[in-house]
């Protein structure tokens, strides 16, 4: 197997990955690894906006970004790294507007904010609604200048760890099927979410759950996955995202009786509730039957915003629209439904982007801080990787200094080629048929509404899965390109992530921002103002529990 030495790897190209890989490759040996084009990362189809306390439409500082960010987050998320997102959100984004970001702006010249869902100001940055697009185009600039090494199309199968300390990871080259060996002084993880879990999902196909995986099966620990944020307005069938900001700009949702129905459930915020309420109101209108038509979706009304201002504002929604549901919404309402969105769990890390292992750094989505606690703030994702990202890369950078290149684990070379040829032998079973009742299962049993029944069911389809994934092999035997051998690695780290989530909605016996349990519909601050930790022991979820940092705000009921 070949050997690959560099001082760091970064491990994902989206904004998380991009942002820490600028840091560390200023004063190290930087490669980073990503299994899709750097541009095709996720992050790229970032719509909406990302937030900071400029005040330039209203006054506002970070304290008061931070106080959005913790109700939003129903008091789950650590203020302190709160605190460290909403201090320093504001010199990213000046930063990346010195490298040539193109952001909206007022017309004098200052950057023009849109309001978006929970925040109490509009705070929210963007470029049109192309905002990750912009932004990680222009980071990678960037990585050009500064002479990254990147491996493209490369996909990380395995971490390696010896004696509490990660070491390097196992890669496959896509283009030829070759294995190969990274060896490093430190490794960050910033390979996104886990929204291909769920049937539902505004994710890209890429968003499984990888460097999660890997890292729990490393042992690190692994904070709060049963909180998955849904989004409300996805378009019918495709389940591609509707932004926050076609609301933020005005749009209202009609439900089958033409009724605004959310000025009962949020009569302030109404359409601009935090997510998880819009969402729980859209999925209770559906389910009492009062969806377009008695169907499972309702309407989104942009019509009054007229052409003009929508192609100005909301270009890519309007195209949107018209190629994947033939809506022209300057005429008529979009059909959308709620689908998953993102994952507020991940690698446990402090505010430092350090994971329970050391030379393991994690940042961006895949991580959690936790600044998004158990309800992201729309806009606060963009930020957490541009401000996390940098922190990891630096910390990661100190790392180093003191270490020598490693040695190379003889034993786990076996291991691994033997993991990755057992992938072809001729099992039963089809990867794409269990990967496909995975996320149904999830969808139905894991998702806006749960209880411990259906959890319960959730768990024992998970281990048929796990056991049907055991026996299955990959029926396409060549090595180049081999998206079958892909995928069947990648639905590895799926089951990973589902039986985290619903291991965590499981045990939590409460309702707190994005998970809600029929059976226990309060929050309960006496016994569940804690982070869930799992790490792997014996071949299972181990649970644990963390205090949340309360350093700003005291809990108090949520209310919009
Ligand atoms: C449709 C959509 C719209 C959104 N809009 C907004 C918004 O307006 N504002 C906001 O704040 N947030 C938004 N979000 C959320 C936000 O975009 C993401 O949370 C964020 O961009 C994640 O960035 P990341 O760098 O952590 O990961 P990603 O951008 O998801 O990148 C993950 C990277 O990891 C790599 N990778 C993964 N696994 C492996 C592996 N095994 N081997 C090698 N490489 C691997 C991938 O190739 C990719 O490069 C949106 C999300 C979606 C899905």
């Amino acid at each position: 197997m070949e050997i690959i030495t560099h001082d760091i790897i970064v491990i994902g190209a989206g904004l998380a990955g991009q942002m820490a890989a600028l840091e560390t490759s200023q004063s190290s040996d930087t490669a980073i690894i990503s299994k899709v084009h750097p541009l095709r990362s996720h992050s790229g189809a970032a719509q909406g906006g990302i937030n900071a306390p400029f005040g330039n439409a209203t006054p506002d500082d970070w304290e008061k970004h931070a106080f959005d960010t913790v109700k939003g987050s129903d008091y789950l998320a650590d203020q302190d790294a709160v605190e460290i997102l909403c201090k320093n959100i504001t010199s990213r984004i000046v930063e990346t507007d010195s490298f040539g970001a193109i952001f909206d702006r007022m017309p004098d010249g200052r950057l023009a904010q849109r309001p978006f869902g929970g925040g109490s100001f509009p705070r929210t940055c963007y470029a049109g609604d192309a905002t990750g697009h912009e932004i990680l185009n222009t980071l990678y600039e960037q990585f050009i200048k500064n002479n990254v090494k990147v491996y493209e199309e490369w996909l990380l199968t395995s971490l390696i760890v010896e004696d509490n300390a990660c070491i390097g990871a196992f890669a496959i080259n896509l283009k030829n099927g070759e294995a190969a060996y990274f060896r490093s002084k430190a490794v960050i993880v910033a390979t996104g979410g886990c929204g291909r879990v769920f049937e539902r999902t505004t994710n890209s196909h890429q968003s499984t759950g990888d460097g999660i995986s890997m890292a729990y099966r490393a042992g690190a620990q692994v904070c709060d996955m049963e909180f998955v944020q849904f989004h409300p307005t996805t378009l019918v069938g495709t389940n591609i995202l509707i932004s926050e900001a076609a609301r933020g700009e005005g749009g209202l949702l009609l439900n089958g009786d033409n009724e605004r129905f959310m000025e009962k459930y949020a009569p302030a915020a109404k359409e601009l509730a935090p997510r998880d309420i819009v969402v729980r109101s859209i999925q209770t209108e559906v389910n009492e039957g009062r969806g377009i038509g008695g169907g499972e979706f309702v309407s989104l009304d942009l019509k009054g915003l007229g052409r003009e201002r929508l192609l100005e504002k909301l270009p890519q929604i309007y195209k949107l629209a018209k190629d994947f549901a033939n809506v022209d919404v300057a005429e008529a309402c979009i059909p959308v439904q709620p689908a998953q969105h993102y994952t507020m769990g991940g690698i446990r890390t402090n505010n430092r982007g350090e994971s329970s292992i050391k030379g393991l750094f994690a940042c961006g989505e895949c991580a959690c801080v936790s600044v998004h606690g158990a309800n992201r703030l729309g806009g606060n994702s963009l930020a957490e990787t541009l401000v996390f990202g940098k922190i990891a890369g630096a910390k990661a950078l100190e790392y180093i200094r003191k270490k020598g290149t490693p040695g190379i684990l003889k034993e786990a070379v076996g291991k691994e080629e033997n993991r990755i040829n057992h992938l072809f032998r001729s099992g039963d079973g089809s990867i794409a048929e269990i990967r496909k009742e995975l996320q149904k299962v999830m969808w139905e049993k894991v998702g806006v509404f749960r209880n411990e029944k259906d959890i319960l069911g959730a768990l024992k389809t998970l281990r048929t899965l796990e056991e049907s994934y055991a026996r299955a092999g990959v029926k396409d035997g060549s090595r180049i390109f081999n998206t079958e051998m892909m995928q069947a690695i990648e639905l590895g780290f799926m089951l990973d992530n589902a039986e985290l989530i619903a291991k965590g909605a499981l045990q939590r016996r409460e309702s707190r921002g994005s998970h809600f349990r029929t059976d226990f519909p309060d929050r309960d601050d006496n016994n569940w103002l804690v982070h869930t930790i799992f790490i792997l022991k014996d071949g299972k979820p181990h649970p644990s529990f963390e205090p949340v940092r309360i350093t700003l705000f005291k809990p108090e009921a949520r209310k919009y």
